[in-house]
């Protein structure tokens, strides 16, 4: 429009802005952490001096221990190129340990440093898995989605009740409900306890259900509010390393027998092998054709024995206190053996008996306002499994 064209052009006058000083440029170095190194050495190549690489690793202290560094861990490091000095300030140091924490140290204006820690936010969901036994809990868990974490916890709790070398057969079937925590963008932080399991072995269904009772106590009980901790462990191994059961041509001789008093279990040369239960180590050492021997005496009427250990572990001489679960030696082949397995005795009164079919008496049984607790958190568990998709289907609907 002509009428604009003649108007005087109006000009805005900006306030004048009052000078900043430019900003300081802060540089960032990231440096990855490789075996052998220290972060005091990893700092010093950075360019930090040695009193303030020492002065931020102590600060660095209060919430995180240096040592735990591993290599591929990725240490940003900072600087400020302050112009008045000329020189680079070194304002600190940071990495992520794990999944949602950051920690490192950063300079106070006082010049010291203090230590610096960041959690991002965590999200714990349940989640659902299910399969058939086609190779070993283990084997098929994993397949299903299990986390090995969870699957370790999983076996050690039915260890009470379950032969995990004659127990499981081809066919037998499993559920699980796991917690697992993640970050916002989807990184485990950690896998969490399993809530509820049940495994049909021989078309006999075991439930698991996670409870902790009013004193903080965890533990796992069937759904008649019966510990599954027992006095002795059936399974005195880590049932996730046994060589499967079943469809073994060669194998030494993983059953009982008149002769043969005991459970063998195959394993791999170096597999630990557990204290059944508490007591005091009554024998150590080479035992003619049982190799290297530890006898457990748990009470006045049970023993326990394990035979062709590939080494005693430290300490397991005769006398020596030991708690269920303890570490006592590890699967060999020493004395008359055709393979590195555990040969597993039961005695009661000095006599064997078959581990296989010994009753073990049961241990803590719920009662009263606990036992209605359970059955509440009990309802609680199964709804919630009820409600989540199998691993199973959500893969499928992908
Ligand atoms: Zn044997």
């Amino acid at each position: 429009m002509k009428a604009s064209v003649n108007q005087p052009q109006k000009l805005a006058f900006a306030p004048v802005a009052p000078p900043k000083p430019p900003a300081p440029p802060i540089t960032e170095q990231t440096l990855k952490i490789k075996s052998g190194d220290t972060l005091m050495a990893v700092l010093v190549n950075a360019g930090v001096n040695r009193t303030e690489a020492h002065n931020s690793i102590e600060a660095l202290r209060e919430v995180w221990d240096p040592r735990k560094l591993r290599p591929g861990d990725e240490i940003t490091v900072t600087f400020d190129a302050a112009a008045a000095q000329g020189d680079e300030v070194f304002k600190g140091f940071s990495f992520e340990p794990q999944p949602a924490l950051r920690v490192g140290a950063v300079r106070e204006t006082d010049g010291a440093f203090a230590p610096a820690e960041e959690k991002a936010p965590v999200l714990t969901q349940a989640y659902r898995a299910e399969g058939t036994i086609t190779a070993s809990l283990f084997q098929n868990g994993v397949e299903a989605g299990v986390p090995v974490a969870v699957l370790v916890e999983l076996i050690k709790a039915y260890s009470y009740d379950v032969d995990f070398q004659r127990d499981i057969q081809p066919g037998d079937s499993f559920e699980v409900m796991f917690e697992r925590e993640s970050t916002e963008d989807g990184r485990t932080v950690r896998e969490g306890d399993v809530h509820y399991a049940a495994l049909t072995l021989s078309g006999q269904r075991y439930e698991i259900y996670r409870y902790e009772d009013t004193t903080g106590d965890v533990d796992y009980y069937d759904a008649k509010g019966h510990s599954v901790r027992k006095a002795l462990l059936r399974t005195p191994i880590n049932g996730a390393r046994l060589s499967s059961g079943f469809g073994m041509r060669r194998h030494p001789v993983l059953g009982y027998s008149k002769m043969h008093k005991g459970s063998d279990f195959a394993a791999p040369t170096g597999t630990p092998i557990y204290a059944a239960g508490d007591g005091v180590i009554a024998k150590s050492g080479p035992f003619s054709s049982y190799g290297n021997y530890v006898r457990i005496r748990h009470n006045s009427e049970y023993d326990t024995a394990y035979a062709h250990m590939s080494r005693i572990a430290k300490g397991m001489a005769p006398g020596k206190r030991v708690k269920q679960g303890d570490v006592i030696g590890y699967v060999g082949s020493t004395g008359r053996s055709t393979g590195p397995h555990l040969h597993y005795e039961i005695l009661k009164n000095g006599k064997h008996v078959n581990p296989q079919k010994v009753r073990f008496p049961t241990g803590r049984i719920l009662e009263g306002t606990e036992l209605a607790r359970f059955e509440e958190t009990m309802g609680e568990t199964r709804s919630v499994y009820a409600s989540l998709p199998s691993a199973t289907e959500v893969a499928a609907a992908k």
